[in-house]
C-alpha cells in the first residue's frame, strides 16, 4: 500500500466515522512541518489541536521519552517511581499549586475536575448530598465522555447519548450577569475554558476572567479553569488566566502536557481543594506513569524559562496583524491570542472546510470548525518566515474563491 487513496479508502472503510479528516496521509514530521506518504510537505497549522506545541520531534521531549522508554514506562501507582516527585513538584510550582492529580486524557482531567470539586462542595462546603450544581458555558468544549457531553450545547456532540448526568446550569460565555444569576446555594464550581476554542478560538471580553474570579471567591465557589487547549504557552503566557493575572482554583490540562508524544492530563489545586481525594476515590492505571510523567518534565522544564511564551506572544502579534489585513478580503473577522487564531471566512465565498481544503493543496494544514471558522496554531517553533508564507497560502486560496 503507498498511496494516498488506498491508505484513506481502508481506514475510511474499516473505521467509524467519529472524524471527517482532509484527504491527506502523514507520514513524518519534524519541527513545524509534516511529509506526507507521497513526500509531499506542509506546514502543521493544527499541532494536533495544541498538542504540539513545542513541535515535531522536539529534541529535549524525544530525548526525554527515549531515555524513559529503555528504563521504565509503567508501574502503576500501587508503587513509586522515580519520575513523580519531579513531576508533581515541577507542575504545581510551573501552576503555583500545592497539589497535582495526574491522568491521561483531557476528558479524564475534566472528570476529575468535576469530581474533586463535588466532593469538596459536600466535605468542605456543606452541600447536602447529591445536590451539587456546576455553572459551565453555552458552546463549552471539554471532551466526549457521558457526563462532559451531558452539558455540551452542541447537537453533534450531545444528542442521542442521553440519559445525561444532571448538575450542571449553562450559562452564556462571557456574561458576568449569567453566572450571578445562576449561582446558588449548592454551586460548587465555575467551569470555564479561558479562551473557547472548539467553539472558534472565542476570546472573552476583557475583565471577565477577573469577575469570574472575584465572584467565585465571594461566592466561596471553585473557579475551574480548563486550560486544556489554552495553556502551557499557546496564548504568549504559560497560561491563558495569566492574561489577566487571574488564578483559578483547578487548572485542568492536557494535549501539550504530553509533548506529542504520550497524552498526559493532570489537574493541580492546592490542599485545601485536591485535599479531599483519599486513596481509592479516584485514579488512573495509567495516570502519572513514568513514561508520561519524563515527557511533562520535558515540558515543564521548556517551559521554565518563558522563551516559548515569548515566542507564541512575538510571532502571534505578527500572525493577527497579517490576518487583519485580509479583513475584507475574504475574512470577516479574526479572533484569538497569541499563535493562536480563529478565522471567520465570508460565508458567501466558501467554506471553512472549502477553505482547509485549499489551504492543504497548496501546503498549509489547518482545520475549520463550526462551518465558517478556519482556526490556526502552528507549533510556536514556528520560523517567522514560515508563519508569513502560511498566511500568504491563505490569501492565495481566499483569491481563488473570489475569482
Ligand atoms: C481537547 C480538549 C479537551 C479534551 O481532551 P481529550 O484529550 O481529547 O480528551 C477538553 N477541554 C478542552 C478545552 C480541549 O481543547
Amino acid at each position: 500500500m503507498t498511496s494516498t487513496e488506498e491508505f484513506i479508502e481502508l481506514s475510511e472503510r474499516r473505521s467509524a466515522h467519529n472524524y471527517h479528516p482532509l484527504p491527506v496521509v502523514i507520514h513524518e514530521a519534524q519541527g513545524a512541518w509534516v511529509t506526507d506518504v507521497e513526500g509531499r510537505r506542509y506546514l502543521d497549522c493544527l499541532s494536533g489541536y495544541s498538542s504540539l506545541n513545542f513541535g515535531h520531534g522536539n529534541p529535549k521531549i524525544i530525548g526525554a521519552a527515549q531515555e524513559q522508554l529503555t528504563r521504565l514506562t509503567l508501574t502503576s501507582r500501587a508503587f513509586f517511581h522515580d519520575q513523580f516527585a519531579a513531576f508533581a513538584a515541577g507542575l504545581g510550582d510551573l501552576t503555583g499549586k500545592d497539589m497535582v492529580l495526574p491522568m491521561n486524557t483531557g476528558a479524564e482531567a475534566v472528570e476529575t475536575a468535576i469530581k474533586v470539586a463535588r466532593k469538596w462542595g459536600y466535605e468542605v462546603k456543606g452541600v447536602p448530598d447529591g445536590q451539587a450544581n456546576i455553572i459551565v458555558m453555552e458552546d463549552n468544549f471539554h471532551g466526549r465522555t457521558t457526563t462532559i457531553v451531558s452539558f455540551s450545547t452542541d447537537p453533534d456532540a450531545h444528542d442521542g447519548f442521553g440519559p445525561y448526568t444532571p448538575g450542571f446550569k449553562i450559562v452564556k460565555y462571557g456574561s458576568i450577569e449569567a453566572i450571578r444569576e445562576a449561582v446558588d446555594a449548592n454551586t460548587v464550581a465555575v467551569m470555564l475554558e479561558p479562551i473557547q476554542g472548539e467553539a472558534g478560538v472565542l476570546v472573552p471580553p476583557d475583565g471577565y476572567l477577573t469577575q469570574v474570579r472575584e465572584l467565585c471567591s465571594a461566592e466561596n465557589i471553585l473557579m475551574i479553569a480548563d486550560e486544556i487547549q489554552s495553556g502551557l504557552g499557546r496564548t504568549g503566557d504559560t497560561f491563558a488566566c495569566d492574561h489577566e493575572h487571574v488564578v483559578p482554583d483547578i487548572y485542568v490540562l492536557g494535549k501539550a502536557l504530553g509533548g506529542g508524544v504520550v497524552p498526559v492530563s493532570a489537574i493541580t489545586a492546592n490542599e485545601d481543594v485536591l485535599g479531599v481525594i483519599k486513596p481509592g476515590q479516584h485514579g488512573s492505571t495509567f495516570g502519572g506513569n513514568p513514561l508520561a510523567c519524563a515527557v511533562a518534565n520535558a515540558v515543564v522544564e521548556l517551559l521554565r524559562t518563558g522563551e516559548y511564551q515569548e515566542r507564541a506572544r512575538e510571532l502571534g502579534a505578527v500572525l493577527h496583524d497579517r490576518l487583519r489585513a485580509l479583513i475584507g478580503k475574504g475574512v470577516v473577522t479574526v479572533r484569538g491570542r497569541g499563535l493562536w487564531a480563529g478565522v471567520d471566512i465570508d460565508p458567501s465565498l466558501a467554506t471553512g472546510r472549502q477553505v482547509s481544503v485549499a489551504l492543504m493543496r497548496l501546503g498549509v494544514l489547518a482545520k475549520d470548525t463550526h462551518g465558517s471558522t478556519v482556526r490556526l496554531a502552528p507549533p510556536i517553533v514556528v520560523s517567522e518566515e514560515d508563519l508569513l508564507w502560511a498566511v500568504d497560502r491563505l490569501a492565495e486560496a481566499l483569491a481563488e474563491f473570489a475569482k
